[in-house]
């Protein structure tokens, strides 16, 4: 049988009721992994933290990489799962897909119940995410989500119901496969892209959102206060009001990365002549998403300014991962 690493950071799926005081953080690795049927593979556990997943910090992540690039690259596991809350999964799960390289399946999963509620969703989710870990098949996606015997691809995952047991959906796009009872099959098997060097993660991104009349101030004060990018929420296939063109002309002269993401789910293309339109965009020397959401354009904007100074290889990098 495999070895397959297990590494919990917190999240509902390790929260139980504390009385009046809510659901908090309550079960340790070895907790967790206790009710493992033994048939799967065999495993190893490691508390990395126990937060909730807002509580995460770049630190975290970048230790997470860490751990598992030891793991993974000199200590042979076969298979890498790491249990996180979904609120923040889809960052953290992008982050390992861009910056590890995809020698075997990496696995997140989380819950949507507390292990104080009936229903709770945590140990089928950790049986699955074992089972996918162990799957040869799996190699070479990058990194994975499964939730609800569904299996996502970190690029396009997102945690997309507040409530739901089946929070997380691939918007325009599909999972990529399920856990059928005890078999993992897949429906599609997209290449994976070239993976970052190293895993620094620079100061935040901002996201700002550019609607109807919006106002470029906030970004012309981020500009003034030397901040290193940005993410843009535009609009449709990626416009922006005529009062932000200047302003991110500025600011891109003024040595700040503009990413422009959009509200609205599809990559992002050349079509308007109207001011404030992709072209415009483009020739000012902005980057554009390919169809990940503006939360995604962040975390890959951080990762790429964690390593790259320069406007020529932060480019090539956008272009690449
Ligand atoms: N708030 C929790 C967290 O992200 C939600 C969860 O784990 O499902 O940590």
């Amino acid at each position: 049988m495999k070895t397959i690493a297990i590494l919990t950071t917190g999240g509902t799926i390790a929260m139980k009721q504390q009385g009046d005081a809510g659901v908090l953080p309550a079960l340790s690795a070895r907790e967790l992994t206790q009710a493992l049927p033994g048939d799967i593979a065999n495993w190893t556990f490691e508390d990395i933290c126990n937060l909730p997943s807002p509580h995460l910090t770049k630190h975290h992540l970048q230790t997470l990489r860490a751990r598992v690039v030891d793991l993974v690259f000199l200590q042979g596991a076969a298979g890498v799962v790491i249990t996180h809350g979904t609120d923040t999964m889809e960052e953290t799960a992008f982050y390992l897909d861009m910056t590890v390289k995809p020698k075997v399946p990496i696995v997140l999963t989380g819950a949507m119940r507390s292990a104080s509620e009936a229903g709770y969703d945590g140990l089928a989710n950790l049986t699955a995410a074992v089972r996918l870990a162990a799957c040869d098949e799996a190699t070479g996606l990058g990194a994975l989500i499964v939730m609800n015997d569904e299996i996502h691809l970190a690029r396009w995952a997102t945690k997309s119901h507040t409530a739901a047991v089946n929070a997380f959906s691939s918007p325009d796009h599909d999972p990529i496969g399920r856990i059928v009872d005890k078999q993992v099959m897949f429906f599609a098997c997209p290449p994976h892209r070239p993976v970052l060097p190293a895993g620094d993660l620079a100061e935040d991104v901002p996201i700002l959102p550019a609607g109807l009349d919006s106002s470029p101030t906030l970004l012309q004060h981020l500009a003034a206060n030397g901040t290193r990018g940005v993410v843009i929420e535009g609009t449709g296939a990626g416009h922006v009001p005529p009062a932000w063109l200047e302003p991110i002309r500025q600011a891109i002269a003024q040595g700040m990365t503009v990413v422009i993401s959009s509200r609205s789910r599809g990559p992002l293309y050349d079509k308007y002549g109207y001011t404030g339109a992709y072209r415009d965009l483009a020739a000012a020397g902005c980057l554009f998403s390919d169809g990940i959401d503006s939360t995604k354009c962040r975390i890959k904007l951080m990762t790429i300014l964690g390593q790259a100074g320069d406007a020529e290889s932060i480019r090539r990098w956008w272009e690449t991962v």
